[in-house]
């Protein structure tokens, strides 16, 4: 009615990322007034390109996909939440045998609109330089800028961390050599790949041209910590003459499909776009200089003539010591009324952090509303990981992402069925205690809109 005014309670979402998306789309979805802050474009991020939401940094995968996969069994847990990252990603789906990869354009220019549509979301486009007053969900990912840094260390005291993390090069298909180039995947998967196979003497020009290469960052790799499997191409280098060869470089199960050769090595390519443009190098984050990078990329066979379209690069993360901090909730013991998620909350990931996103948001629209807080049973994944994160050694505290490790699994044994079929059952334990537990949720707060 014209001029009544909105008594639907409000809380503040800082980064519309995988993490701000979801959780400011679930806060609205239960009836509650959003305010979202995302810095982009006045402010960007030095792995960020658009002001789009969600926007993927580096790989476009969200896991493998599949009831004995971990990654699995939290996205079927967001698709029956209706999180909008999953749901996005489901809609913009690209080739990638097994796994859950996305035109990233498409993915997060939906994302975009579906969380700028809804009616109670109104996006502010500025940098929050300080966590403000009320019911805030901190959602401002592994860059989170400096002033704002500053003020949730300020909060938080000695629980705030960070560390390194690195992005993978991207090629312009028509520069890749197609007649070097085979398509195939690793033990018969679908041939969703571009594999680029090296001979001895090719893989020795490959290795020399990375030794060479200069980094933008600073060679004290000892001192710093990696995202898990995002590695730069030129560290695992420096560690052996064969640990590419057993890493990203692995020529096992890629045999050619026509001559049956076994390589000495070989590079995959990963499809980054529905129409196929750009492919991305699985495996290659890196921080080289970029006209180093160029090199190295062009002594890989099948890419003598490669147009980079991205350059890998390597950058800050910053995350909180969890454990200390958090309760599995995702607020601050400190401070209730502020929910941390994503990265900043100790995820890692684009898919962990949106799930926790929408769990964040979740918690924050119900306390505003007055209902208690909701956490996953610990048969989910999205329940395994946050009681992790809420109860695991706060020394030496590393983020965490999906696996079998979080939630229960029946134990190998005498007469026990095999590791597939255990994991198989656990997925499918998850996804029902999931479901079940949404409709409890759903009954409590009947206002979901
Ligand atoms: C270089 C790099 C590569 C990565 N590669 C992968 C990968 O390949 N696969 C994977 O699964 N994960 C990867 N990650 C880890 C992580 O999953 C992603 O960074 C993911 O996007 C994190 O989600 P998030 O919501 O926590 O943060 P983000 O998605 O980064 O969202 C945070 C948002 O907050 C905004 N923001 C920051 N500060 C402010 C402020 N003060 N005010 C307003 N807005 C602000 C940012 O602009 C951003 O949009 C990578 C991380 C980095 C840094």
């Amino acid at each position: 009615m014209p001029g009544t005014r909105t008594l639907a309670p409000r809380i503040t979402v800082i980064g519309a990322g995988m993490a701000g998306s979801d959780a400011a789309l679930a806060a609205a979805r239960l009836g509650v007034a959003v305010d979202l802050w995302e810095q982009r474009p006045v402010r960007t991020t030095p792995a960020h390109h658009t002001d789009r939401f969600a926007e993927l940094v580096c790989s476009n995968s969200l896991g493998g996909e599949g009831e004995s996969n971990a990654k699995g069994l939290l996205q079927a847990e967001m698709a029956a939440a209706g999180g909008v990252v999953v749901t996005s990603a489901h809609a913009t789906r690209v080739p990638a045998g097994g796994a859950l990869a996305v035109d990233r354009e498409a993915f997060s220019e939906r994302v975009t609109r579906e969380v700028r549509a809804h009616p109670l979301v109104t996006v502010h486009v500025g940098e929050v330089e300080r966590v403000p007053e009320g019911i805030v969900v901190l959602a401002s990912g592994p860059l989170t800028s400096d002033a704002l840094a500053t003020s949730i260390q300020e909060l938080v005291g000695e629980g705030f961390l960070g560390f390194y993390d690195a992005a993978a090069p991207v090629i312009a298909h028509d520069s890749i050599d197609l007649d070097v180039a085979y398509r195939k995947g690793r033990y018969g998967q679908a041939d969703d790949y571009l594999n680029l196979p090296f001979s001895r003497e090719a893989y020795d020009r490959w290795y020399a041209a990375v030794a060479e290469a200069r980094s933008h960052t600073p060679h004290d790799w000892e001192k710093l910590e990696f995202f898990e499997g995002c590695m730069p191409i030129e560290e695992i280098a420096r560690r052996g003459y064969d640990t590419p060869r057993f890493g990203p470089l692995k020529p096992v199960g890629l045999e050619h499909p026509v001559t049956g050769e076994r390589f000495f090595a070989v590079a995959q390519l990963r499809q980054e776009d529905a129409a196929g443009r750009m492919w991305s190098l699985v495996g290659f984050q890196t921080g080289l200089k970029w006209g180093d990078q160029k090199t190295v990329v062009q002594t890989i066979p099948g890419l003598e003539e490669a147009d980079v379209v991205r350059y890998g690069v390597m950058h800050r993360n910053t995350y909180l010591c969890a454990p200390r901090l958090l309760d599995a909730d995702l607020s601050l013991r400190t401070r209730p009324d502020v929910f941390v998620a994503g990265v900043l909350a100790g995820t890692e990931g684009y898919l962990e952090s949106s799930a926790t996103g929408w769990l964040a948001g979740t918690n924050a629209a119900r306390r505003a509303l007055g209902f208690p807080p909701a956490i996953p049973p610990e048969a989910t994944m999205l329940g395994g990981l946050v009681r992790y994160l809420a109860s695991a050694q706060a020394e030496g505290f590393q983020p965490m992402n999906a696996n079998w490790g979080l939630v229960p699994v029946a134990p190998k044994g005498r007469g026990a069925p095999g590791k597939r079929e255990r994991r198989e059952a656990a997925y499918r334990a998850g996804r029902d205690a999931f479901g079940s537990w949404l409709e409890e949720l759903k009954d409590a707060a009947p206002q979901i809109v």
